[in-house]
């Protein structure tokens, strides 16, 4: 059984795509600027734009943090997006989700500029996936295609199941595995609340992709000898004996079913860290991008 290492690999792209800002930086070339966008201060949201903002200048990368309040309104907000949208000097912009009830998401999304949408979440930047065209791929299924790629696990003529269909993960992931190329060229099952029997589904897979936000729901007894496990799943499980108050598990009982994989991700330290540094990467390429227009 291999463990496929995402904090390895993750701090492996962070230095390929450090050195390359270092040849910028020699070359006289501006760096890529990424600006993160969030409203209200939800501690995980919190957490996940303090990392990316962090790992930018960790790289080099030039990076603006727009903290609005939790009050903010859906236009005032659309007004922020429009600046980012205008303002030449910042390549890529994510905005933090989940957003407050009083703004339309949607609406959000659709007022990216698809060419810095680094989050791969316009629709415009989803249709170009799904048609095999050149565009930023959400940043965590980019992270499992990047994983299976430098650890060659096999996907051509593969049963891959994927569970949850999420805009963000699911979704788009059972769109590329099922693309023409490698990684890809799987036979995809896409299932979720409403699928039935979803363990004789999962029995049959080569490759199982959770993505649902049941803490150890895929058991030993669901899968087969040799599957491939990719576990995006992260939930914090309240437990006082620990010193933050809970501990951090994915969706599948690793203990157990890592016995039986052939591949399989940990939790923490597997998907988790892949989504922020592709998340750099699709900056890196906005830059290229900008530099073309
Ligand atoms: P989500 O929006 O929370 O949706 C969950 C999906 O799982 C839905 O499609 C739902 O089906 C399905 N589902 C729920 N219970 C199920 C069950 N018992 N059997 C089969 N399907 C079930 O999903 P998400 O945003 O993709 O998040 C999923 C997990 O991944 C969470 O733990 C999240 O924290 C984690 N995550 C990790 C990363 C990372 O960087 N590693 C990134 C994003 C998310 P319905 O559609 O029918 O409701």
């Amino acid at each position: 059984m291999t463990i496929l290492d995402g904090k390895k690999i993750s701090n492996d792209i962070k230095n390929e795509i450090a050195e390359e800002v270092q040849k910028m930086k020699a070359d006289g070339e501006k760096v890529p600027h990424l600006a993160a966008v969030i409203v209200g201060n939800d501690g995980p949201s919190m957490t996940y734009v303090n990392s990316k903002v962090r790992a930018c200048e960790r790289i080099g990368f030039e990076s603006t943090l727009v903290q609005l309040s939790y009050t903010t309104s859906e236009v005032e907000l659309l007004d922020t997006i429009q600046e980012l949208n205008e303002n030449d000097d910042i390549d890529g912009f994510i905005v933090q989700l989940p957003l407050p009830p009083q703004i339309n998401t949607e609406k959000i999304l659709l007022a990216v500029d698809a060419n810095k949408d680094v989050d791969g979440f316009h629709p415009t930047n989803f249709g170009k996936m799904a048609l095999d065209m050149s565009t930023f791929i959400p940043a965590t299924p980019f992270g499992i295609l990047e994983l299976l790629n430098r650890y060659k696990v096999e996907t051509k003529g593969k049963h891959t199941v994927v569970i949850g269909r999420s805009h963000i993960v699911g979704r788009p992931m059972s769109i590329l595995m099922g693309r023409k190329g490698f990684p890809g060229n799987s036979t995809v099952t896409l299932t979720h609340s409403h699928t039935k029997n979803i363990q004789e589904i999962t029995k049959q897979a080569d490759i199982i992709i959770t993505a649902l936000g049941v803490p150890e729901f895929l058991k030993a007894d669901m899968v087969k000898e040799g599957v491939v496990i990719i576990d995006v799943g992260i939930t914090r499980v309240p437990d006082a004996s620990k010193t933050k108050g809970y501990y951090i598990t994915g969706d599948v009982d690793f203990e157990n079913v890592s016995k039986k994989a052939s591949y399989i991700t940990p939790v923490p330290g597997g998907v988790g860290p892949m989504t922020i540094a592709m998340l750099l990467k699709n900056t890196l390429l906005a830059r290229e991008k900008h530099n073309r227009r």
